[in-house]
């Protein structure tokens, strides 16, 4: 790559913002598993699947054949409030590490839910409201899904019921009120509200919640309201697709300048924001056109990847959503209390479990203190304040840079930089007290959240 024709902050064109999105499930030999029914073990049919999810959606959710599918004008039209977003060259960041590997990132932190989030949100909340239901549910832990749908929704004129982990819930109060500016329903979850929240307090009295309950409350309340469906932020098959709007811009970006990545790196909750940056190249790497070094990164506190089981799973504690196929720690893992950094989920997009699993991506788990280590780094230098699931990838990215440096390589390097981190200032608190503390599982933690996962040969 020739630096000298690269500019700092490589902005797109508004007409060059994607008009349709990628579907790598096209290009993939080995499709990732179905969802299924707890019940009947079989995959879940269109109609199965009708109370809890919008239509355009589960059609979207079940599709694995369509290479590119058409994003509605409304749908393009939001997106040009906020994007293009900046893939930027971080020169200052290579500078301090002196590193010749040349390090980009797309920064996806530039808009008020300060997160990847809305590219889904706004896409779930259009096809809710072109459906002609009144609302949607769904569950936040953090809270930036939570404030991205609620933004979408109320662009949308729908009502929004947020089920926000209770931990998050009385440490995030703003978070909740940006959510409620927005006109969203706020409820601490487990609530006294739903059957499933009632039965978790009473088995678990006192309990600060987990995004696993507050799914089966959410889910509960959609099923069981009056023309209210449920959505949900990551994981599922739709939600890369929306996201892969990330890889797209990114791709055309690289390709107006010359920019051939050799690593790409994302961090990895759910795994939508690192499904939809990597989504394309993915594609080419599935057609043999090209090849890439794809690394999801972790919490080593709940390590998904690196030590979970690839097996049909429960997406929530209660029980009440469809099984998938994935890498899991078990659906009633919940990662230890000290954890501060994100991507606390028990399981993984299906999508990336199947490319992990084929051996076309690898993974990486790292810990918080190293996380914000890296997270501050960053900030110092390249002025953006990450947010602590961002600095995931921050971490490897810096790790792999300065590789290069003893080796003399020089690669390119581009990380998702998924968002903005001034709602997580407890976390950076407490590293900057020296408080912060690390804690990775022992094999005996992990075996508990094993021994709930349910046993399906398929
Ligand atoms: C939700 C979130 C993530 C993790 O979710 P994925 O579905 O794995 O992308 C990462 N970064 C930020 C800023 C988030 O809000």
């Amino acid at each position: 790559m020739s630096k000298a024709n690269v500019p700092y902050k490589i902005y797109l064109d508004e007409s060059e913002i994607p008009s349709s999105w990628y579907n790598v499930r096209a290009d993939m030999k080995t499709k990732p598993a179905p969802l299924i029914h707890p019940g009947t073990l079989k995959p879940l049919k269109f109609e199965e699947m009708r109370p809890i999810f919008c239509d355009e959606l589960i059609r979207q959710e079940l599709d694995d054949d369509t290479p590119y599918i058409r994003i509605p004008n409304e749908i393009q039209n939001f997106y040009k409030m906020y994007r293009p977003s900046p893939l930027v060259h971080a020169v200052y960041l290579e500078e301090l590490l002196g590193t010749p590997a040349h390090i980009f990132y797309k920064f996806e932190g530039n808009n008020t839910s300060g997160s990847h989030k809305l590219n889904s949100a706004i896409a779930q909340a259009y096809y809710a409201k072109t459906q002609g239901l009144k609302g949607v549910t769904t569950e936040t832990g953090a809270g930036q899904w939570g404030t991205a749908l609620a933004m979408a929704c109320s662009f949308f004129k729908l009502e929004c019921k947020v089920y926000m982990v209770k931990v998050s819930y009385e440490q995030k109060p703003f978070r909740r009120e940006v959510m409620r500016t927005y006109g969203a329903s706020v409820t601490p979850s487990p609530s006294m509200d739903t059957n499933i929240g009632r039965k978790i307090n009473a088995e678990h009295p006192g309990t600060t919640g987990s995004l696993g309950c507050a799914i089966s409350e959410a889910v509960e309340v959609a099923t069981s309201t009056e023309g209210y469906r449920y959505v949900l932020g990551s994981v599922l098959n739709q939600v890369l697709l929306h996201q892969s709007v990330i890889g797209l811009e990114t791709k055309a970006a690289c390709e107006k300048y010359g920019i051939k990545p050799d690593i790409i790196i994302g961090c990895a909750g759910g795994g939508s924001n690192l499904g939809g940056l990597i989504s394309p190249f993915m594609g080419e790497k599935l057609r043999g056109e090209a090849d890439y070094q794809i690394i999801a990164v972790e919490p080593a506190s709940c390590p998904s990847f690196t030590r979970g089981k690839f097996a049909y799973d429960f997406c929530d504690t209660g029980k009440v959503c469809p099984m998938a196929k994935m890498y899991t720690l078990g659906h009633d893992f919940i990662p230890s209390a000290n954890h501060a950094g994100g991507l606390r989920y028990h399981g993984m997009s299906s999508i990336l479990s199947q490319l992990y699993h084929d051996g076309l991506m690898e993974a990486r788990a790292v810990e918080q203190t190293s996380v914000f280590e890296a997270a501050e780094m960053f900030a110092r230098v390249e002025g953006i304040l990450p947010a602590p699931e961002s600095s995931h990838a921050i971490r490897v990215a810096i790790d792999e840079a300065l590789k290069c440096k003893e080796t003399g390589e020089e690669k390119t390097i581009i990380m998702g930089l998924t968002g903005t981190g001034y709602f997580d200032m407890v976390a950076y608190e407490q590293y900057n007290n020296g408080t912060m503390t690390d804690y990775i599982p022992t094999d005996e933690d992990l075996a508990k959240g094993f021994a709930t996962i349910p046993n399906v040969n398929l």
